[in-house]
């Protein structure tokens, strides 16, 4: 199950790019440019008119920009790509393109946190109701739907919790209703699911994470499957000025011809990790969609052609032994964050969901001891002995 398919590694490398026009630079130029200038009046006008191809101003379109779109786009095989600043850019710019005034929204509980925050508190001032549900029980699903259902938002593998949803019981669910189906694919990138191709309208990436590789810069993008839906997608955005800058997009190019070299070493480490922490005395759970004790695993084999980097653990010690764990790491880094090269471990119930309620954090099973490593792609020894003796310490003192 960790053989990507062969495709994936040249598609990483040259999907969307093409060498530069003027000079036959290899790598795409940065279009550091805010505006591009008109042949003429009557070809201004043109571009304007939509008549012709071309550049206006870089929040409308940049060349740099363009490329990393058509990337992904061809990655995610949608109709086509929008970058944005952010990724929040991304979820806040699809919520504004397609949710009206009192629209409901039904959203996976254990989505990334200010997924969530900026749905309760920003988004509700629109009159604007969500239902934050287990949607890896279909059932419930189902029973949320209401006539103003526009959006059906999932998060798989969930964050921090790594729930997985069945996205094609969900797509068939969202076409019978005739409402949208958005799925966060941060967790996964490209390489490892293609939620368009089980049926979603629109995949959302924090191209911080995974594609970018690096943690480096933050950015994010939509894709979308229709043209109807990339049209309104792309009239919102260039209106709301949430668009990303060239050089940012040249950064994440950069980091996107290595991502499936990355997922697959990333990936063969956290099946490792995964294993070792299972049989290791000091620990009393693990999520991980690779291990068979993780209840969606027949699941994560049909709908993913891996199973990631992205795992969760809880101590036997609870919470206070976990404090000393990550506080003991010494290869691993204390950070929030995840998809970079270097493993990154962090405590969620007091960092990335700090901002979503205690009650809601346990109904979305984001338990007070749960750990969350995002596994990078240092050696597999040296990451599990880092792990081994934070392990040792924190049950030690
Ligand atoms: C990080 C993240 C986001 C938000 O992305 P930013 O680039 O930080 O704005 C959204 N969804 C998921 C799953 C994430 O991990």
């Amino acid at each position: 199950m960790t053989t990507q398919r062969d495709d994936l590694f040249t598609a990483v490398i040259h999907a969307g790019q093409h060498p530069d026009p003027l000079f036959r630079g290899v790598s795409v130029p940065i279009y550091q440019s805010s505006t591009f200038a008109f042949e003429s009046a009557e070809q201004g006008a043109a571009l304007f008119q939509g008549k012709e191809d071309g550049y206006i101003y870089t929040r409308i379109g940049n060349p740099t920009t363009k490329a990393l779109e058509d990337c992904v786009s061809i990655l995610e095989k949608g109709y086509g790509g929008l970058a944005t600043a952010t990724g929040m850019a991304a979820i806040t710019t699809t919520h504004l393109a397609f949710l009206d005034r009192d629209a409901h929204v039904i959203c996976t509980d254990a989505v990334y946190g200010p997924s969530r925050t900026v749905v309760e508190n920003e988004f509700s001032r629109f009159g604007v109701r969500a239902d934050f549900i287990d949607t890896s029980d279909i059932e419930k699903v189902k029973n949320s739907l209401r006539p103003n259902t526009r959006m059906l938002f999932v998060e798989t593998p969930a964050n921090p919790t790594i729930v997985l949803t069945d996205i094609r019981a969900c797509a068939a669910l969202a076409k019978e209703r005739g409402i949208l189906l958005v799925v966060d694919n941060t967790f996964s990138s490209p390489v490892l699911q293609n939620p368009l191709e089980l049926g979603a309208d629109i995949v959302i990436h924090s191209l911080t994470k995974f594609l970018n590789g690096h943690s480096d810069v933050v950015g994010g993008m939509i894709v979308a499957k229709e043209e109807r839906h990339f049209k309104r997608l792309r009239k919102v955005l260039t209106l709301m000025g949430g668009t990303m800058d060239p050089h940012q997009a040249w950064l994440v190019l950069r980091g996107v011809k290595t991502l499936a070299l990355r997922v697959e070493k990333s990936q063969d480490n956290a099946m490792k990790l995964a294993r070792f922490l299972e049989s290791h005395p000091g620990v009393s759970w693990v999520n991980y969609p690779g291990l068979e004790s993780h209840p969606q695993h027949a699941l994560a084999k049909e709908q993913m052609k891996g199973f990631g980097s992205m795992l969760c653990f809880g101590l036997r010690g609870g919470f206070e032994a976990g404090r000393k764990m990550i506080n003991a790491v010494k290869l691993c880094t204390l950070a929030v964050s995840l998809g970079g090269v270097e493993s990154l471990i962090q405590h969620p119930a007091s960092m990335t969901h700090a901002g979503v309620s205690e009650q809601e954090r346990k109904a979305a099973g984001i338990s007070q001891e749960l750990i969350r490593l995002s596994v990078g792609c240092e050696g597999t020894e040296d990451i599990r002995e880092d792990l081994d003796q934070a392990l040792r310490l924190a049950k030690m003192e």
